[in-house]
């Protein structure tokens, strides 16, 4: 029995909810954490919480089961996903003065201000009526390995960027139906109050985000585009469980279809890009020729 392999699963959650003392809580959370054997990584701030983290099925079901226990997070929602192991290689808890960075003039807080809450179905069904605006709530280098079909591509490196971004390239949409969404749901929980308060009239969002879109019995992920990106070890997972799953990425180096990211293996380098197998083998990891001759030289 004991050399019986382990399963394990990775959680995804988050809880806007007021916390009095973060610091101490972070403190308190991180030992419990630690002391329970998960990995992974957590935010807290006053303003909530924001997590992922791998465990075994055991480790994982006491984690949700003591958090449920607490009257802050009683209703929280976890994303479980199954794993052959940890998907993390450390325990992180951290403070922040934000869960999702993004650095607007006035405070947002989701349970005042955010848009509406769209179930999968409800999602579904409006991605395919006329004339509704579909923005992904995401990074670009997120976008381009798996997305929404007809969703716009926001060029945004980083969350902090969008409030310029939309103030910029969004304003001829104000009077029209916006669809936005990411990975969990809590980016489009700030992005849709933002979005309200700048005068944007009918604005909503997917509930739990794009993986739980995936894993909806109904939708199956209809109208997802190649995968999603997670930010732990996986890097990507599938959505789309229909026959329309397809690619979307290209290779950094050649240009035909690929959906993995790999990181360059000049460690002054290490840019994340998408390679397919055949150039990951010629270019032997690197993102350029540059990286590689320097690596070489060494
Ligand atoms: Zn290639
Ligand atoms: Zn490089």
């Amino acid at each position: 029995m004991a050399e019986e392999q382990q399963s394990y699963q990775i959680l995804l959650y988050y809880k806007f909810v007021p916390i009095a003392d973060p610091e101490a809580f972070k403190d308190e959370h991180l030992q419990y954490c630690k002391d329970l054997g998960l990995k992974g990584r957590i935010l807290v701030a006053s303003e909530g919480i924001n997590g992922t983290v791998s465990g075994t099925v055991e480790q994982t079901e006491q984690y949700m089961r003591d958090m449920k226990s607490n009257p802050l997070f009683a209703d929280m929602v976890f994303k479980i996903d199954p794993s052959d192991g940890h998907s993390f290689r450390k325990m992180f808890v951290r403070h922040r003065k934000e869960l999702v960075t993004f650095r607007v003039e006035d405070e947002l807080d989701p349970n005042t201000i955010s848009g509406k809450r769209l179930s999968p179905e409800q999602f579904y069904e409006q991605l395919q009526q006329e004339d509704v605006i579909v923005l992904d709530g995401r990074t670009d280098y997120e976008y381009d390995i798996g997305h929404f079909r007809n969703a716009i591509r926001p060029e945004v490196g980083s969350f902090r960027e969008f409030p310029e971004w939309i103030r910029e390239n969004m304003s001829q949409f104000k009077d029209k139906t916006i669809l936005t969404y990411c990975t969990g749901g809590i980016r489009c929980e700030k992005l849709t109050g933002f979005m309200l308060k700048e005068g944007f009239q009918d604005v909503a969002q997917l509930d739990g985000g794009i993986v739980t879109y995936g894993k909806d019995p109904e939708v199956q992920g209809r109208l997802f585009d190649g995968k999603c990106y997670v930010f732990d070890e996986r890097i990507s997972v599938p959505i789309n469980h229909t026959d329309e799953d397809i690619i979307v990425g290209k290779c950094h180096h050649c240009g035909e279809p690929a959906d993995r990211y790999i990181n360059c293996a000049n460690d002054a380098c290490h840019l994340q890009h998408i390679c397919c197998e055949r150039c990951e083998e010629l270019h032997h990891g690197f993102c350029s020729d540059t990286c590689e001759e320097a690596v070489v030289a060494g």
